[in-house]
């Protein structure tokens, strides 16, 4: 089975270590001003040798249009570090949403759209996406424009087969997500619902577990020492309830003070760092490291379900 790289199709089983919810370049300037401008390659390259030098392999970009998306520069930070990368498509959250744009365009059109940076490669470029997300719901509901874009994510994956990655933060509308999208046809299993561990609600966690979905604690190392707390009884209570197999593991770094060069976390924390504290809390290494290898890559291919 193949996984599409911004450097071409690539076996799954060389994945290797995965994180499956990063930006290697992101401008959120609107929201977080000069931290949350990711446009420099020289160091991007510089943080994604780190991550290599700690085991790290693949990593998914799900950086969209609306935040910058850029495919040439991603293959280049790809061919220079070796880190695989996979891209994402489709469309952000409110009020990145270019709302006119929306009114405008039928949700075919708009899979259209979706379908055609994974099946020829965004603008003529030729550099394919691997992976539908990060489509996102910037509260907790899904807005007008929002559901357009999550029926036109559904509708792409109908036709491609590709994983639908989401943003669900702060609030439980991962459920609802969920919902809209098997009003279309796609199975929650082969959706991952992001930012879980941004609802402090292990119930919610459960809840997303037993409707299929994989469960996305991505925000491991770029918050406080409580935030890692917490991450850690959050993975426990899904390993004690038989959902070991869902939990996903990610930082979502975004920002310049994520990267190790401005004194966070970078893109090795998870397996440094947090991978041991699991083990702390009485995981044994084998379990742990399915996390960044056998579950994100069944989350992106679908092989478990044959
Ligand atoms: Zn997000």
């Amino acid at each position: 089975m193949q996984v599409i790289s911004v450097t071409g199709p690539v076996d799954a089983a060389e994945l290797g270590v995965v994180l499956p919810h990063e930006h290697v370049f992101a401008d959120l300037v609107r929201e977080y001003r000069g931290t949350g401008l990711l446009n420099d390659e020289h160091l991007a390259c510089r943080e994604l040798a780190l991550l290599r030098e700690s085991g790290g392999s693949t990593l998914v970009d799900l950086t969209l249009d609306e935040i910058g998306r850029d495919p040439a520069a991603l293959r280049r930070v790809a061919e220079a570090t070796g880190v695989t990368i996979i891209m994402g498509c489709g469309h952000y959250r409110d009020p990145y949403l270019n709302r006119d744009w929306f009114d405008r365009h039928a949700v075919d059109a708009i899979a259209d759209e979706i379908v055609a940076d994974i099946e020829e490669g965004v603008r003529g470029t030729g550099i394919r996406a691997g992976i539908i997300g990060e489509i996102g719901a910037d509260k907790w509901y899904i807005s007008a424009a929002e559901e357009r874009s999550f029926r036109a994510a559904a509708r792409a994956h109908v036709r491609t087969g590709l994983t639908i990655s989401t943003h669900a933060a702060r609030w439980p509308v991962g459920l609802e997500q969920l919902k809209l999208l098997a009003e279309e046809g796609v199975d929650p299993r082969r959706v991952i619902v992001g930012h879980a561990d941004t609802v402090p609600i292990p119930e919610y966690h459960l809840a997303l577990a037993r409707q299929g979905s994989y469960v996305s604690f991505d925000s491991i190392g770029t918050g406080t020492p409580y935030d890692l707390g917490r991450a850690v009884d959050y993975v426990m209570t899904m390993v004690r309830a038989g959902f070991g197999a869902q939990v996903l593991l990610s930082h979502d770094v975004f920002l310049r003070g994520h990267l190790r060069a401005d004194g966070g976390c970078g893109y090795s924390y998870v397996i440094t760092d947090f991978l041991p504290r699991l083990e702390g809390a009485g995981l044994d290494p084998e379990q742990t490291r399915g996390f960044v290898t056998t579950n994100p890559r069944a989350a992106l291919t679908g092989e478990s379900l044959g």
